[in-house]
């Protein structure tokens, strides 16, 4: 794999579900922790890191939709999901000695700031982890989309998506024993074959603005810093 070691900025990725553990619901401490942990050992490096954190553990706008409730507001309930996640992450994270600011996408000031552009830039300069809660702010999207849309505005070099497995494969790898893992692979590719790397728009928001996808496993210790120190599996999502 090509060493991406050169790395300033980035953004981290992950599912609400990675910090479940087992439980199949909700927040395992010890898993928030062990995340705490691998992103430390990144921002160790000097990598000033940005997160955005999804909510499918506690609450997804679609399923509360299909059971009867009006989309926009089971949306808003998924956004909420987001920033309880963010701030476990965040507590986790000060916990072990990492500065680090959870910011909204809706206010709610007494909770954590509200986003700011030039204010987000100013922490991660100053070298706070950047916890990007409540997805854009508006129903009918993800944290995918969100994800993209705060690299983009971070100018972050690459978004880090962390997930079960250690890349993109042909055919899902838990399934298939022959699936095969790309070391790259397009934008365009990973829409016409559909992929799933991210949702449709989070890919064509990264691809009209050329901002590389790493997708790597987090099940993995230490997978994320391996990444950044040229020996980790991964594949890349470019153009
Ligand atoms: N959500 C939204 N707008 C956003 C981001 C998220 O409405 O910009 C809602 C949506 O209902 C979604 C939920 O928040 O189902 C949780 O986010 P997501 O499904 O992306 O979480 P993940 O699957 O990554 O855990």
């Amino acid at each position: 794999a090509p060493t991406e070691t050169a790395f300033k900025r980035v953004l981290l990725k992950i599912s609400g579900e990675a910090l479940m553990g087992d439980q199949g619901y909700g927040l395992h401490p010890p898993t928030v922790e062990r995340i705490a942990k691998e992103v430390k050992s990144v921002h160790d490096l000097g990598v000033e890191i940005c997160m955005v954190i999804g909510g499918g553990n506690i609450f997804r706008g679609l399923q509360g939709s299909a059971q009867g409730m009006e989309r926009t507001t089971a949306d808003y309930m998924g956004m909420l999901a987001t920033v309880m996640n963010a701030l476990a992450v965040q507590s986790a994270l000060e916990k072990i000695g990492v500065y680090c600011r959870v910011i909204t996408a809706i206010r709610m000031d007494e909770v954590a700031e509200p986003y700011i552009r030039r204010r987000a830039v100013r922490h991660l300069e100053k070298k706070r982890v950047c916890i990007f809660a409540a997805g854009t702010g508006n129903p009918y999207f993800t944290t995918d989309t969100a994800a993209t849309l705060r690299a983009n505005e971070m100018a972050c070099e690459a978004i880090f998506k962390g997930t079960k497995v250690d890349g993109v494969y042909d055919k899902d790898p838990v399934k298939h024993d022959d699936a095969k893992r790309f070391e790259t692979v397009t934008y365009d590719e990973v829409l016409a074959k559909h992929l799933g790397v991210m949702d449709a728009s989070a890919i064509a928001l990264a691809r009209d603005n050329n901002l590389p996808i790493i997708v790597f496993s987090l099940d993995e210790p230490g997978g994320f810093r391996a990444i950044l120190d040229g020996t980790g599996t991964y594949t890349k999502v470019h153009s």
